[in-house]
């Protein structure tokens, strides 16, 4: 613990949201003399100033002025807090150190901290990790980018506990001695090249995740993907790898048709793969760097069957909705990226309607060619990005346009036959007609619901 480096410095936090709120929280009860600065107005954050002055801290609202910066320690940048913003370079001509919020709170706890990054399946492998280690009865908790911010959770665990933590490209950018226990890759394709310049500075940021690490630490990594592969030599700590392609000496494969552990020289069985709840290539892999982080902690492969057998995915992670007239509708709003959108493409039934578009974040559909010929119907698109869209895959399938994510649940379903899957699975951010990809799929739910109602059929709980 560092608590040295807290108390009775000058310290602000740049963003008011979840984060931010809970890590000047955080800071103030360590001792520090906390400054909370937000780019939004007074008047949308009136939850969020009665918290803080309930908790006596400073802060200021309408924009980020020279109060933020002046005469302190370092700043602390929340992960929303885009990299490149004036306020940031000002602090950095001054010499005031910036730092993630991950950094700040690893000072806090004597916990072992799992470290998930990758461009795609952090949310479900480390909710997976969390199942199984709540079935094998030891303590932990989970969060970081998913759900419950680092700083809430460095108090409600001792030093023997495990935090299981999400953490995406934007939180590693500012770390300096974060350093997990075991740390994870799971993947690197191109994602946020809207704001990350290229590839290689994307997997520059992942990849501070290993730079910590001494002998003593772990790091899982994706024997499948070439891009987590070379990063391999990096870093000090011992790779170990998950894979669903091969075996591999010491971690995770397929064998058989079972999932089997190799680890501490034994090798064990599982689960047979056709008894993993959650379905799909990606989410085979995603169990298999979930059985190699709980293999290294020591977990008893009857605990990671009990999870995989049990755990059902997260909500709008291909999330069957409903079936209305032997039509099924498949909600996977979290698939943001091009390269989810694949994955979605061999994990649902075809044929397939499937709902695509949103914010373009610079995505190469034309990689979904084949697939799109060989699974998909008909393609409905929404948003900013449909133009773009109709010109990768256009001429392969009949394809729509709709003005509202509503309409287009009605004209999949007009579009579908007996036995058909409607997919939303959109390839793009949501914030050109959503306030995020949780009210795109509630959208879509509700929808879905409304038609359900019109056809008398169930839906999903
Ligand atoms: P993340 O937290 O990294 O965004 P999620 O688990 O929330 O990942 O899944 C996001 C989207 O990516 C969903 O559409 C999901 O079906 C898909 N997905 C999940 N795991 C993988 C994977 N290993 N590779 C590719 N796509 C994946």
């Amino acid at each position: 613990m560092r608590k040295d480096r807290i108390i009775g410095k000058r310290i602000s936090v740049l963003g008011m949201a979840r984060t931010g709120l809970a890590c000047a929280k955080l800071l103030k009860k360590t001792g520090a003399d906390v400054f909370v600065s937000e780019l939004k107005s007074k008047e949308l954050l009136t939850s969020e100033i009665s918290q803080l002055k309930k908790w006596n801290i400073d802060f200021e609202t309408g924009g980020h002025t020279s109060r933020a910066i002046r005469d302190k320690d370092f700043l602390v940048v929340s992960p929303g807090i885009p990299p490149k913003i004036p306020i940031l370079s000002q602090a950095e001509d001054l010499g005031v150190p910036i730092l993630s919020e991950i950094e700040v709170a690893f000072w806090l706890t004597d916990a072992k901290i799992i470290g998930i990054t990758g461009s795609n399946g952090k949310s479900t492998t480390v909710s997976l990790v969390g199942e199984i280690l709540k079935e094998d009865e030891r303590e932990f908790q989970v969060g970081g980018n998913i759900g419950i911010p680092f700083s809430s959770l460095v108090e409600k665990i001792s030093s023997d506990g495990f935090l299981v933590l999400e953490l995406s490209s934007f939180q590693l950018e500012r770390i300096e001695e974060f350093q997990p226990y075991v740390s994870s890759i799971l993947n690197i394709t191109p994602d946020h090249l809207d704001r990350h310049p290229d590839l290689k500075s994307y997997m520059e940021a992942k990849l501070r995740i290993l730079e910590n690490q001494t002998e003593k630490d772990f790091a899982v990594l994706n024997a499948d993907d070439p891009n987590s592969l070379k990063l391999s030599s990096y870093g000090k700590s011992r790779k170990v790898f998950f894979t669903t392609q091969r075996e591999v000496e010491e971690g995770t494969f397929v064998k058989d048709g079972k999932l089997v552990l190799r680890w501490n020289g034994k090798e064990q069985e599982i689960i047979k793969t056709c008894q993993i709840s959650i379905k799909g290539p990606h989410n085979l892999s995603n169990a298999s760097a979930a059985c190699t982080i709980c293999g290294i902690l020591g977990v008893a492969p009857q605990s990671m069957q009990s999870a995989l057998r049990g755990f059902k995915g997260l909500e709008h992670r291909l999330e069957q909705v409903a079936t209305i007239s032997g039509v099924s509708f498949i909600n996977d709003s979290k698939a943001t990226n091009v390269e989810s959108v694949w994955y979605a493409l061999q994990s649902v039934t075809p044929p397939i309607i499937l709902i695509g578009g949103g914010k373009d974040k610079g995505g190469d559909f034309s990689k979904l060619r084949e697939l799109v010929q060989k699974n998909v119907k008909a393609l409905i698109l929404i948003g900013e990005a449909k133009e773009t869209i109709k010109r990768a895959l256009g001429d392969l399938v009949p394809c729509f346009f709709s003005d509202s994510l509503e309409e287009a649940v009605r004209q999949s379903f007009r579009k579908a036959s007996l036995n058909d899957t409607v997919l939303l699975s959109p390839g793009c951010a949501s914030f050109d007609m959503f306030k995020d990809y949780q009210h795109r799929g509630n959208v879509f739910k509700s929808g879905v619901k409304e038609l359900a109602r019109r056809h008398g059929a169930t839906v999903n709980p």
